[in-house]
């Protein structure tokens, strides 16, 4: 018996543009909102606990209670706790776009007390260590992308 020969399929990839708009809601608003109008990260703390919540959110995940609206003003300088040299291309999702570059991404603690992932500046492997304070760089143009309105965290003390 003959195998019939099966359908040929042929993939044509369509790079079309997909713009769309997503709510950040009220409390994630706020960040992005004061990170685009003011350069400032903000985030708000628990009543019971009092810890930072981060990202800012409605609910205290630990308490188990409504978080409100007690805002608290985060420094944008931290310490590098950990980095990884990403080198293979990859899509942000906050603005469609490809990241084009490789580059550091780095888990920041700053100031506040709160992590913070993020792109550094500092691009030599020699010169990137866990410990090295950063802060952050802020766009002049094309504002209003969250958090992405740093463009990176620069080294200020090694
Ligand atoms: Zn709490």
């Amino acid at each position: 018996m003959v195998k019939e020969p099966s359908q040929e399929h042929i993939k044509i990839p369509i790079a079309m543009s997909r713009p769309y708009r997503w709510a950040t809601g009220r409390y994630l608003g706020k960040l992005y909102k004061e990170a685009r109008d003011n350069k400032k990260l903000v985030t708000n703390r628990c009543p019971k606990c009092k810890e930072l919540l981060w990202p800012p959110r409605p609910v205290c995940g630990r308490c188990k209670v409504e978080a409100g609206e007690d805002w608290v003003e985060m420094s944008d300088k931290g310490t590098v706790i950990q980095y990884t040299y990403l080198v293979y291309p990859l899509w942000d999702p906050h603005v469609g776009d490809r990241v084009a570059e490789d580059y550091p991404n780095a888990t920041i603690l700053l100031d506040g007390g709160v992590y913070l992932v993020h792109k550094l500046e500092e691009k030599d492997p020699e010169k990137l260590k866990a410990g090295m304070r950063v802060q952050a760089v802020w766009k002049e143009e094309e504002r209003g992308q969250g958090l992405n309105d740093i463009l990176y965290f620069r080294t200020i003390e090694q």
